[in-house]
């Protein structure tokens, strides 16, 4: 592997993280699948400001152009329109394996808009994560094993499902329904898990797995059903914010900054993980709502919907051993996250101006 940019890097960053005097950093080429989605694109704008060389693979899914398209012209930033499902072959240093696409139970499903069945859509949804989740990490872990990449990948905090330990810690294993609607995104996370362990006991892969709660930020896409993205653009449009079930149920929500310094922290530390990558504020959804109101309009009203089947009642991470063993712990708190959301989520609705820097 003597050829292959970055090698001596690695060997510096084993030895303690720090560069010896004289030594310049040699620029990694590093693969980001999923990223031109919400994530991903600020994890690809950091990796090219700190030096590197990005190959971003994704099939635009969920994702857009739009979120990586100030890197085109950098001799340093590739963008490969590409599903991973079908096995690919790049020569690489390391694999951020983000592509995945969101829960199914996030997207309104409008039966008057589509001519689609309700059934066949969830059934495509259901299809696209297996495949992505399984084939699509098979293939991640095939390309690692064979150019000796480090592979990591980003799991998810659904797999301790309706957890019945709080908050969670990584050692807990979860209570997730098989069979549920919302099973297929768990298990087959939960697959892509197992999947990362067994490449790295059987193939000596360097693994890294990070479980991510939910986290928002500018790019995050506008429809997809979450809870933050939909209170924003419902306060901006001047619409009611939809609360399902009695509003009490708990989120931790992260800042996208903290994440992305979590995950590059977690692929350039010596530790396989699994890491909890959160905030550990905890919100009910009537709390979030109130801060919604705060930071865009007091007068929003607010309508109580029933809640999805399945629906984790309470979720806060244990981030002890990300802030033990990565010195990691975010430093963003929703308040002054959320409005830095709302600038950009502003000027996508009303198309103010246009502008892909993320707005942070
Ligand atoms: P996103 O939908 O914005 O990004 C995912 C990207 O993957 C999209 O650009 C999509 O087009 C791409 N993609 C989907 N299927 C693909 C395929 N088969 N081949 C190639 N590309 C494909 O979502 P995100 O919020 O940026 O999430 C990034 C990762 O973090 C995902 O793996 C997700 O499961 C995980 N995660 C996110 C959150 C969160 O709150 N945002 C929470 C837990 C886990
Ligand atoms: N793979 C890939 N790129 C590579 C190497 C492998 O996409 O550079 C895919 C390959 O097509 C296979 C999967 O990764 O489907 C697992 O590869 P591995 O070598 O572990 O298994 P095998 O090919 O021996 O079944
Ligand atoms: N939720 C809500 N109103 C919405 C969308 C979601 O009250 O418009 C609730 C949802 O029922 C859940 C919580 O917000 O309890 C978080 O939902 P989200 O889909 O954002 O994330 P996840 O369930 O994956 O944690």
């Amino acid at each position: 592997y003597e050829h292959r940019a970055g090698f001596q890097v690695h060997r510096v960053m084993n030895s303690g993280g720090k560069i010896p005097l004289g030594l310049k950093r040699k620029g990694l080429r590093i693969v980001v699948t999923g990223g031109a989605g919400f994530v991903g694109s600020h994890l690809v704008d950091r990796l090219i400001e700190r030096g590197d060389s990005v190959i971003v693979v994704d099939n635009f899914f969920t994702g857009r152009k739009e979120n990586v398209m100030h890197h085109f012209g950098n001799p340093r930033f590739e963008l490969i329109r590409h599903d991973v499902v079908e096995p690919l072959l790049l020569e690489v240093d390391q694999i951020y394996h983000l592509a995945c696409p969101a829960s199914p139970v996030h997207y309104k499903f409008n039966p008057v808009k589509t001519i689609i069945s309700f059934q066949f859509f969830f059934f495509f949804f259901f299809f696209q994560f297996f495949v992505t989740n399984v084939v699509g990490t098979l293939n991640m872990l095939g390309l690692a094993k064979r150019v000796g990449a480090r592979f990591l990948l980003t799991s998810t905090s659904e797999v301790y499902g309706d957890p019945l330990q709080h908050p969670q810690v990584e050692t807990y294993w979860g209570n997730v329904n098989p069979i549920g609607v919302r099973s297929c995104y768990d298990e087959g996370k939960r697959t892509a898990e197992t999947l990362t362990m067994d490449y790295h006991r059987g193939a000596g892969v360097e693994v890294r797995i990070a479980r991510i709660f939910n986290t928002y930020g500018p790019r995050m896409c506008i429809d997809d059903g979450r809870v933050v993205s939909n209170f924003v653009a419902q306060a901006l449009r001047k619409e009611p914010l939809t609360v399902y079930g009695d509003g009490k149920q708990t989120r931790s929500f992260q800042y996208v900054s903290d994440l992305v310094e979590g995950l590059m922290r977690l692929m350039e530390g010596e530790h396989i993980g699994p890491f909890n990558l959160g905030n550990p504020g905890e919100f009910t959804m009537l709390e979030l709502a109130k801060v919604v109101q705060e930071t865009i309009d007091p007068d929003a009203k607010i309508e109580y919907r029933p809640n999805t089947e399945d629906d984790p009642h309470k979720r806060k991470p244990d981030i002890t051993k990300a802030k033990d063993l990565l010195g990691w712990e975010p430093k963003v708190s929703l308040r002054k996250g959320l409005p830095l959301m709302v600038s950009d989520f502003r000027q996508r609705i009303f198309g103010d101006h246009k502008d892909n820097s993320g707005g942070a």
